[in-house]
């Protein structure tokens, strides 16, 4: 009898240890950033110690920061190619790689951070991206959300548009197109650099992200006017998965790194709205000169139009590129009337 125990035992003990290591999952993934960068890289941090914890240490998550991989935009190839399982970085990078990434992380007087997360997961935004980079055997989810970027940081006040004519300005990507637009040189200066070119007189504006990560810059102690947003209203990060190496997992696995993903973007979305929220109190508490500006009606009209005709150009680029102007457009106009109504309403009602 003792016997017969012993041997269920040493059988159970041989399944469970087999069972465990053909369980045993370890994902490679590359992020933009370098190591620790608050918010962007540290919620990669927490969505590999989520996964190993709700797959019981089942699933591990490398994380490699660009201090290893050296390729900070690189992270489409990374994915495509398969010499990362999973990548984490921002959509409108990969415009070189396929322009119609352009339009998942966020664009010029697009939506808000609460109505795009709607059109992803309930408008069929994420359908569309998961089609324009399901053809290279990508599938992405949202990564968390910076909430409202800042028009950016400016030497001196906008009054007309004439004052953006050769205006010299640290902006990047699509809204660096809409301020070309207008008259506006965009530059392009490496983020260390930045505070400098600034500060000298280099560049006479800048935008970054907002308070949640401008602070560490410095950005307000040489550049008094900080101008609302227009350009960036709800930039999201993304996750990028390998096609083949996602649907080559178990259901449970694939559950977990789905669903850590929608839990890791929801968490750094609200980091983020906390860290603005705690920063702006400190700048404008320490820094009572920094002054908030709003642009213009004529210079936002001017923005609007050199928009309207770059957005144009763009749907008529290709098929599925008109068919995402089209959706994020209705979308946009039927969450904007409820925002109205809702939000703006309620904050005209009771500001002070
Ligand atoms: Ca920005």
């Amino acid at each position: 009898m003792k016997k017969l125990m012993l041997a269920v035992l040493a059988s159970s003990a041989l399944f469970g240890s087999v069972a465990v290591q053909a369980a045993d999952i370890e994902l490679k993934l590359a992020h933009t950033w370098p190591k620790g960068f608050p918010l962007f890289g540290t919620s990669v941090d927490e969505y590999a110690e989520l996964v190993k914890e709700l797959s019981d240490g089942r699933i591990e998550v490398k994380v490699d920061s660009r201090n290893k991989h050296k390729s900070a935009f690189g992270i489409f190839d990374f994915v495509k190619s398969g010499q990362y399982d999973i990548g984490q970085s921002a959509s409108y990078y990969y415009g070189g790689k396929d322009p119609d990434t352009l339009f998942f992380t966020t664009m010029p007087f697009g939506m808000t951070s609460a109505e795009q997360t709607a059109w992803f997961y309930e408008g069929g935004g994420l359908d569309l991206a998961n089609e324009v980079y399901g053809k290279h055997g990508i599938e992405v989810m949202p990564a968390g959300n910076t909430g409202m970027q800042m028009g950016g940081w400016f030497r001196k006040e906008i009054n007309s548009v004439d004052d953006l004519k050769g205006l010299k300005m640290r902006i990047p990507g699509f809204g660096g197109k809409v301020m070309a637009g207008v008259g506006a040189i965009p530059t392009n200066i490496p983020a260390g650099e930045l505070f400098q070119a600034l500060e000298r007189g280099t560049i006479d504006a800048l935008e970054w992200v907002g308070p949640s990560l401008d602070l560490r810059m410095g950005f307000h102690k040489v550049a008094p006017f900080y101008y609302s947003g227009w350009h960036e209203p709800s930039t999201e990060l993304m996750y990028f998965f390998n096609q083949e190496k996602m649907q080559s997992l178990p259901e449970w696995a694939q559950s977990i790194l789905r669903n850590a993903a929608k839990l890791t973007a929801h968490n750094m979305t609200t980091e983020t709205f906390h860290a603005s929220a705690e920063n702006w109190s400190q700048i404008s508490q320490q820094f009572p000169d920094v002054q908030i500006k709003q642009f213009p009606a004529s210079v936002i009209a001017a923005l609007r139009e050199s928009n309207e005709k770059l957005i144009t150009a763009e749907s008529e680029r290709s098929e599925i590129a008109a068919r995402i102007v089209a959706s994020q457009k209705a979308y946009l106009e039927k969450a904007r009337a409820w925002t109205v109504i809702g939000d703006k309403l309620y904050l005209d009602s009771v500001s002070e």
